[in-house]
Parts: structure tokens; sequence; C-alpha cells
């Protein structure tokens, strides 16, 4: 029985108990009561677990980190609020005025503000290059370079980066290898086993899964790198919710089903669209016309990943008539939800880019990425059959 408190405002006890729930509990406490000024000295010299305030770590956030670490091999992972918290959390917390970064050229929209906008101004130089040509990385090396950022599978174009290469590039340079592996996923490629120092995640899609959650997150190999990064994301209130890290926790659950069965329809999406007229064509890392074809079955084992790209003949009333046409398939600017989604890069992802520079990329109007879901195959096969006949039919 729980006495009731002396008045409302004190808290209520918690039901003692023999058993214990099985779904994790959510605790969105933002501070934390010890015994004694002796018990909290423990828990900040880190000779008692514990927690004191939520935007230093709390329970919900270390469930999930570990959970994701499991995944990546790592240890001392952590959760921030969001995939660009943690790009923040390692360049804000690994670099300094008068460091250099060397990018990706094809990197997430707003890693590449961070490299053009937020990163000069706090006085880092910054410069980007092909990562699918090792040569022009170690070309772009400068005497100050202190981290290379890359993405495994570009977006949308879906190449691949040469890291093997790239990481002997970062170890010739004595740089930090840094890459962000939100396409792939722990599921296709594990950046530590490739000699990464750094892994960073946008747990907001794949992982967590159902477009309800966002979240980051990010590992060093290294315990004193994750301790800075750490240190700096707490100071910038990097901080993660509570129900954030429960609801993307739940989401991993399944996260190796869906990765798999999504997959699996995103092969099997990419050689059906090939066979449609109307399509200019596909682009699947492991279809044979892929240009990086080979490293991608030997990087990814294989595996080709859940996006697929294709290219349809015709202009802007093509495009509007293929995203009407597929009105049970939601088009919208993300990826990685437990349903199939379609972006259309030059009104979205890439929509800032000059156009020349968007047909250097290969990104003309007709171009749509697939985020690919977990639905029944056939149903996905005959929804795009029919979109992709109504584009032409206009
Ligand atoms: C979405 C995304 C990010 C940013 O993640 P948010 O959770 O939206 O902040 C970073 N990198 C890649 C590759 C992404 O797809």
């Amino acid at each position: 029985m729980i006495k009731p408190p002396a008045t409302l405002v004190r808290r209520t006890p918690w039901p003692a108990g023999t058993s214990r729930a099985v779904g994790t509990p959510l605790q969105p406490s933002v501070v934390y009561s010890s015994d004694s000024p002796d018990a909290l000295d423990d828990l900040y010299e880190g000779r008692a677990p514990g927690y004191s305030y939520a935007r230093e770590g709390h329970p919900n956030a270390d469930v999930l980190a570990t959970k994701i670490d499991g995944m990546e091999g790592a240890t001392g992972g952590f959760i921030v609020g969001s995939g660009m918290a943690a790009v923040t959390a390692a360049m804000f917390g690994l670099l300094k005025a008068g460091d250099h970064v060397l990018g990706g050229n094809q990197l997430y929209g707003r890693s590449m503000r961070m490299m053009s906008n937020e990163l000069p101004r706090m006085g880092i130089e910054t410069s980007l290059a092909d990562p699918s040509d090792a040569e022009a990385m170690a070309a772009a090396i400068r005497p100050n370079t202190r981290m290379i950022l890359i993405e495994v599978v570009s977006n949308p174009t879906l190449r691949v980066a040469d890291v093997a290469g790239i990481a002997r590039v970062a170890k010739d340079a004595g740089a930090l290898l840094v890459v962000d592996n939100t396409f792939t996923t722990p599921r296709g490629f594990r950046p530590f086993d490739h000699g990464a120092d750094i892994v960073i995640h946008s747990v907001t899609k794949l992982l967590a899964g159902h477009s309800d959650v966002t979240l980051g997150y990010v590992a060093a190999r290294d315990p004193d790198h994750n301790a800075a990064m750490r240190g700096t994301a707490v100071t910038l209130g990097l901080t993660p919710s509570p129900f954030d890290c429960w609801l993307a926790e739940r989401g991993l659950y399944s996260f190796e089903l869906r990765y798999d069965r999504a997959e699996e329809n995103a092969a099997r999406l990419a050689d059906h669209l090939a066979t449609l007229p109307g399509i200019r064509r596909v682009i699947y890392p492991t279809r044979p016309d892929h240009p990086d074809h080979n490293r991608a079955v030997s990087l990814l084992n294989g595996r080709g990943g859940c996006m697929v790209t294709f290219e349809i003949e015709g202009g802007r009333a093509q495009t509007n008539a293929l995203v009407r046409a597929a009105e049970n398939i939601a088009f919208a600017p993300t990826l990685g939800d437990i349903g199939t989604t379609l972006s259309h890069p030059a009104t979205s992802s890439h929509r800032a880019l000059t156009p020349e520079r968007r047909a250097e990329l290969g990104l003309g109007e007709g171009v749509f990425r697939v985020s690919v879901g977990v639905e029944p195959d056939d149903l996905l096969l005959a929804e795009f059959t029919a979109a992709v006949h109504a584009s032409q039919s206009v």
C-alpha cells in the first residue's frame, strides 16, 4: 500500500513490487536527489553510478546509446538531440580555430552548411573533395587538416566512398576520420572496423524508423575524444529528450527486421524499375551498371541498402504526375521511415545548388530518390509501375 503524501505538493511514492516491467521505463525527471553531500561527491567524482541533472545525462539516453554502441562495436557513445547535434558535438568538441576540415563533396545539406557557414565563422577552414576518389581527398589535405568527414553512401546519387583509401589518407595526415553512418547503418557497414575514429548517426532516420523522433548519436574510438565531445555537447545543450530516447529505443527492437526487409524490397524495386518504359536510369549500389559496383560489393558485403534513385524521362509535368499518381507513398524530404517515402532532390535536398551544379551531379528534374520501406513487395512494384506509367502519359 502506498501512503498518500502529506500534501499534493510532495512526490507520491512509487509502488514497490517483486515483479519488473518488461518494457523500458520512461524517466522524464530533470533532477535526481542524493542521500547526502558525500553521496553527491561520489556521484560527481564517478565513484558511484547515478544521475544528477538531465542535461548532463539520463537513463533513457544511456539505454539507447548502449544499444547503438553494441551495433557499432563502440563503447561510450552518447545520444544528442539530432543528427546535426551529433555533427556539432564532433566538430566543436574536437576542433579549434586554425584547424582545417576536409569534407566529402556530397554531404548531407546541413553538414554542408556547417562546412560553408558555421565553421569558417569560428576560424576553422573547410574544403570539399570527392570521397569516391581517395587521391582527390589526399590532394586536398593541408598541413592543418585535423578532421575528414565522409558519408559512406552519398545522397541521392548513391556513390560509395573509398573508405579504406580515405582511412589511409587520414592516418598519414594525422587527421580524425569521422563517418556519418546514417544511410548505411551498422547493419550495412561498421565504420570502426574500417579505420574510422568517430561514428555519427542521425537516429531520426532508419534507427528510430518511424518518423516521430529527432535524435543523434556519436561515438569515438578514443575515450578521451568521447569525453571531449560529451563535455561540449552538455555545455552547448545538445541534450536529447527522454521521451524521444524512449521512442527510439522502442524502434530499435525491430530495426534489423525492418532493415533487411526494406533492403530486399529496394533491390527488387531497383531491378523492376530498370525494366519500365519511361525510366532513363536506375541507381542502386549492387546493380552491375553502378559506377562503384565493385566497391559496393566488397565494402557493403554485397548489400545495397534501402535507397533507390531513378530518373524518368521528361520535365516538371512528368515529375508532378508521378508524385500525384503515387498517392499512397509519402512525398516527403526524409528517409528511413518504416513506410516507403519518395523525395525529389531538385526541389528539396538539392534546391540550394545552382542548376549547373545539379547537372554536374546528375540531378536533373526527372530524378527521384526512394527510401524503401517494409511494405509487401508486390504492392510496391505495382504502385511504382502505375506511377511511372502515369508520368509518361501526360
Ligand atoms: C538527416 C541526416 C542528418 C541530420 O540528422 P537530423 O536528425 O535531421 O539532424 C545528417 N546526416 C545524414 C546523412 C542525414 O541523412
